[in-house]
């Protein structure tokens, strides 16, 4: 610590992103049991959380272990269960299902994606779907679920997987957690927010009951609302509704039935989509709409005839409009979570975007000098990263075939970015991926998602033409018995959370 040094963070918001915030700060700032540097958490029980945000991507893994938590003790305390990817039904077209499994299709061969090599058997005949290559998807289409076995590449460990929580769990979890390691949590309603007038930087938040709370980095993290990265520092927001055109959503839990599975599902609706989290106390539901294509009494009766178990609640309305902040960082502001931005919920991307936006401002760590260059860097990355994430999602309903509904019409001849156009003719035309950034999802998941929608390459990459045909379908007999074999003596997913992190 320097005489430089932040020495007061001020996070407002004690939702997944307020606490997502705090814990890995907490961590970071601690000094054999003494933060030098304050952290402080205000969250308004007036205005409470969106409560919603239960399904995650891998990497929620690396943060954890970051954080040095216990991942049985995680699973149990939050009612976790296991999620090997989602399967999307009646997208593309009614009747159609396919999976988005996390992980590749196996190894690479001849240093080409395998998905090239397959696409070429294919051409030749006689290939089964290449969704039979992922591991994550043999396993999820049985219900099984272990953790990756051994360091060797082998089927037993080609996977990856994230988690299905309860987001109230585990934002309380992550509160002890920042708590125990120094950081104060205030509860109170912000009215008010001064800016210095010299430097227009904010120099305190005033609540309700009079308390005025002074800071040096601000994170704002109040939701939807923004109440400092917008209310304060008008950061302008970037609406994306005519490519993500949902902006609303009913959510209610329903009983769990079995069996357990361990993925998400999310089945394409006459004007949206909606989603199924099986936790091990509750699934939760969920159906997002677009309230211009269907009123919100239709969308409840189209949710609640969805669900497979009792009600346990009556469904709760939301209002977003997707898109995100134009700067994310601005002065002593740095937004996350919902102040930030949000794509919509297809692909659970909003909790990998708080761990990435907190990640970078560990990375990009300022002192009270807040030298322009880190916010201009730090925003130049969150921007890049949303943007590959919105072009993701919006792939999905871009990609439609249906024709049944006004909906589906409207997506598929809507206008989409020149970064997606591109994408999209990239792998029409050559079966290419691009990645334009690194934080966002990889080649396998890009190709689930082209290719689980109906769009067929019209060419292969020349360069696999070298491998011997025969030599190569013997890989692929050999790889998919080698990944059917091992998905089938594993336990099944709800046994494997009975034994060993049952709530
Ligand atoms: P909130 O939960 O809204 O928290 C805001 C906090 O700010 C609260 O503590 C509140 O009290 C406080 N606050 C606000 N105003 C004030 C004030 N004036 N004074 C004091 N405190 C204040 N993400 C995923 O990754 N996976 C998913 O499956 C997923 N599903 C979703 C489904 C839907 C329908 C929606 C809308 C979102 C979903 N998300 C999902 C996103 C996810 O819910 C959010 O990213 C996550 O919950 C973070 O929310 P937050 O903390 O930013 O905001």
């Amino acid at each position: 610590m320097n005489e430089k040094s932040i020495r007061k963070i001020v996070i407002v918001g004690g939702g997944t992103a307020g606490w997502m915030a705090a814990a890995p700060l907490a961590k970071m700032l601690r000094r054999e049991g003494q933060a030098p540097c304050e952290i402080v958490v205000i969250e308004s029980p007036e205005i409470g959380t969106i409560g919603v945000g239960e399904a995650t991507l891998p990497p929620i893994r690396f943060y954890n272990a970051t954080l040095g938590l216990d991942g049985v003790d995680f699973v149990k305390k939050t009612q976790a269960t296991f999620k090997l990817g989602i399967e999307f039904k009646d997208w593309g077209e009614l009747g159609h299902r396919f999976f988005h499994g996390f992980g590749d299709f196996g190894p690479a061969i001849e240093n080409r994606s395998p998905f090239q090599h397959w696409l070429r058997l294919h051409r030749a005949g006689g290939m089964p779907s290449y969704e039979e290559w992922s591991t994550a998807t043999v396993m999820a289409r049985s219900n099984r679920f272990t953790p990756p076995v051994g360091d060797r590449p082998a089927a037993a460990n080609a996977f990856s997987f994230a988690f299905h929580f309860d987001a109230g769990l585990y934002a309380a979890y992550l509160r002890d957690y920042a708590v125990q390691r120094g950081a104060e949590r205030i509860e109170g309603t912000i009215v008010a927010v001064d800016v210095r007038t010299n430097d227009g930087f904010v120099s305190a938040v005033k609540l309700r009951d009079g308390r005025r709370v002074e800071g040096d980095l601000f994170i704002d993290c109040s939701g939807f609302r923004g109440l400092l990265i917008e209310g304060a520092m008008k950061a302008g927001y970037e609406d994306w509704s005519a490519m993500l055109p949902c902006n609303s959503a009913l959510a209610v839990p329903c009983e769990r039935v079995e069996p357990l599975t361990p993925y998400t599902t999310s089945t394409a609706r006459s004007a949206g989509w909606a989603w199924r989290i099986p936790l091990q106390h509750r699934t939760g539901n969920g159906h997002v709409y677009c309230n211009q294509f269907i009123n919100d009494d239709d969308a409840a009766r189209v949710l609640l005839e969805g669900l497979d178990g009792a009600a346990l609640d009556t469904p709760r309305q939301l209002r977003f409009t997707t898109g995100r902040r134009r700067r994310t960082w601005v002065k002593n502001v740095v937004a996350m979570g919902l102040a930030a931005g949000f794509v919509e919920p297809l692909e659970s991307t909003s909790i990998q975007l708080i761990m990435d936006g907190v990640g970078r401002l560990i990375e990009l760590f300022p002192d009270r000098d807040f030298q322009p260059a880190l916010a201009a860097e730090y925003n130049r990355r969150m921007a890049s990263q949303f943007e590959s994430i919105r072009d993701f999602i919006v792939l999905h309903y871009k990609l439609t075939r249906r024709t049944d509904s006004e909906f589906w019409r409207y997506c598929a001849a809507m206008p989409v970015s020149d970064s997606l156009a591109h994408q999209i003719e990239l792998f029409r035309s050559s079966a290419r991926v691009t990645i334009y950034d690194r934080d966002g999802f990889a080649e396998p998941s890009w190709v689930s998602i082209l290719m689980g929608n109906g769009l067929m390459p019209e060419s292969y990459d020349p360069a696999v033409d070298q491998v011997d045909e025969q030599a190569l379908r013997s890989h692929f007999t050999r790889l998919h018995q080698a990944i059917s074999r091992t998905a089938a003596d594993m336990p099944l997913h709800g046994d494997y959370i009975a034994r060993h992190a049952k709530a």
